[in-house]
């Protein structure tokens, strides 16, 4: 990723790639003081970008920080980044940071920086399992609760607990990771939201902990829209055995369904059902996936 052709907008400024550094001494580095978002492109057409770049300037509001630069600023600097390359599948980053003018813990007297980079990323999964499902496994790591935590910021620090829980998943032979809260309530995956659906209703957790996904916004919409009866509220492991089907929401994976959720003790198994596959063509056809 250090080598990458085409140009990353700092501060205002477009500069090759490679150029694009930072110090060792930047404050975020040590002490977690940045945010970032993900957006997505096809061709040349950004996806709901004002929404995700208000939800970056909340990011960091919720850090005690600014971003300095408008939302039309950085809609015009994605638009600009964009119309100059070659992406099919684009993903935007965006990241906002406290840089390298003071290194004490508190960030008061911070300088801080923002950057935008495009890069080439296409769904991360084949066909085949956007119709049959990944394998979650049960983290030992949980969401924080809202009083430890900016849980509904996308603060970079929370990722820490994404990758961990991530990286397990992994190694245990798994596709992801789903989170509990500190209070055995179900959050979500490693970077997306959690769906449900039993007889013919949709349900989702209510977001005491973690990040309101604005793909999960847009399937709430829709189930609006198409009549689909949505519930939000407080889903335990042990609503499990009466769930039918169970799906992902996120920028970079859209809408994915899920084949099982492992525990400790207990295999649940889902298969996409109708609700799931309505979801995913008003999902694939919004967004031009495919
Ligand atoms: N939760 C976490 C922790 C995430 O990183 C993401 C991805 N941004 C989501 C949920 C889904 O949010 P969105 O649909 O806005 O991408």
């Amino acid at each position: 990723f250090d080598q990458l052709e085409g140009n990353i907008w700092l501060d205002g400024k477009i500069i090759p790639w490679n150029s694009a550094k930072v110090h060792i001494m930047t404050h975020a580095l040590h002490y977690g003081t940045s945010v970032y978002e993900g957006i997505r492109s096809r061709n040349t057409t950004l996806f709901r970008a004002p929404l995700h770049y208000r939800r970056f300037q909340q990011s960091a509001a919720f850090l005690d920080f600014e971003v300095p630069y408008s939302i039309s600023t950085l809609v015009n600097a994605t638009q600009l980044l964009l119309d100059a390359g070659h992406y099919n599948f684009g993903y935007i980053r965006a990241l906002a940071w406290c840089g390298s003018k003071s290194m004490v813990v508190s960030h008061r007297n911070s300088n801080v920086h923002t950057a935008i980079m495009i890069w080439e990323r296409p769904m991360p999964y084949p066909p085949q399992i956007y119709q049959h499902g990944v394998t979650l496994h049960l983290a030992s790591w949980r969401r924080p609760c809202p009083s430890s935590a900016p849980v509904h910021s996308k603060a970079s620090g929370l990722y820490m607990i994404s990758a961990m829980a991530k990286r397990r998943a992994e190694l245990e032979g798994f596709d992801d990771a789903i989170l509990l809260d500190t209070k055995d309530r179900i959050a979500e995956a490693s970077s997306s939201n959690i769906f449900f659906v039993r007889e013919g209703t949709l349900q989702t957790p209510f977001p005491h902990s973690f990040l309101k996904g604005l793909t999960r916004a847009f399937v709430l919409e829709q189930a609006k829209e198409e009549g689909i009866p949505v519930i939000e509220n407080d889903i335990y492991m042990s609503d499990m055995p009466s769930m039918e089907a169970c799906f992902l929401t996120g920028t970079a994976v859209g809408i994915l369904p899920v084949a099982s959720v492992r525990t400790a003790e207990c295999l649940y198994q889902f298969k996409p059902d109708s609700i799931t596959k309505r979801l995913q063509i008003l999902h694939q056809k919004a967004f031009c996936i495919f």
